[in-house]
């Protein structure tokens, strides 16, 4: 197993993907690389072609939701043959508001095929739209296990989440801001992971890359009050914690 990880990157959008997935298999960074559309899916999948390290999840953004819609029946046929499923979900911020019915349209639709192939392990979307995000989730209770990445709800909805049985992923800006470590102070520390959701983050400057994965670790260990070693055994752990809850997954190699 990687000794690092990164739960949440669009490998396929950095100017130079190879390098990057390279980087991240060389530095043992375990890495899900999430896709925006289905048809991204096909050679997303191919960075990860003799790179351990690296899991493609088949997505479809919430943003392209209402342009992408028509790649839904793509998404049915693939989902059989992969373990994990996102970046999906839904965005209730005002620019988004005219495909918010598109959005709950393909979100619901998505969960439904998760649904039929016995549950994926879903990197989720949620901003502005905790809530209707855990009602969509709530009437998909078999969809799989729901990991909300880059969480920013209030803590009475992260309570909420909580109950319901998701997980987290985090990464350094979350924990760079006092409301982010505020949260982030109330989740278990079994269900969270990390992440960098690199090309959309920066560090130094310049785009984050999965081996940045370190600054959110030492983030993370000090707010847990651990050494950078035991909180990085506590995310393998968890890892490991969130495969077992799905054996069967179609993906048989582990992270
Ligand atoms: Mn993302």
């Amino acid at each position: 197993m990687a000794s690092m990880i990164d739960f949440h990157c669009h490998l396929d959008l950095y100017r130079e993907p190879e390098r990057v997935a390279n980087e991240a298999q060389e530095r043992g960074v375990a890495v899900l690389s999430v896709t925006t559309t289905p048809s991204a899916y096909g050679r997303t999948k191919m960075l990860a072609e003799g790179r351990p390290a690296i899991r493609t999840a088949l997505g479809l953004h919430p943003e392209l939701a209402a342009e992408r819609r028509h790649e839904l029946s793509h998404f049915e046929q693939i989902v059989p043959s992969v373990g994990f499923v996102g970046e999906i979900g839904l965005d209730g911020s005002p620019r988004f508001a005219s495909s918010r019915s598109a959005q709950l349209e393909v979100f619901a639709h998505i969960l439904r095929a998760c649904t039929e192939v016995g549950g994926r392990i879903l990197s989720i979307h949620s901003r502005s739209a905790t809530m209707q995000v855990l009602d969509e989730l709530g009437r998909a209770p078999n969809s799989g296990t729901p990991v909300l990445h880059w969480f920013s709800g209030s803590s009475r909805q992260a309570r909420i989440a909580i109950d319901r049985g998701c997980w987290f992923s985090v990464g350094a800006p979350m924990l760079a801001t006092s409301k982010g470590r505020d949260l982030l102070a109330m989740l278990p520390a079994e269900r969270i992971l990390t992440e960098s959701d690199g090309p959309f983050t920066t560090t130094n400057g310049r785009q984050t890359t999965p081996v940045d994965i370190p600054r959110a670790v030492g983030l993370l260990a000090g707010l847990w009050g651990v050494t950078a070693a035991e909180c990085e055994q506590q995310l393998r752990d968890n890892l490991r914690t969130l495969l077992a809850q799905h054996p069967d997954l179609p993906d048989e190699r582990t992270l």
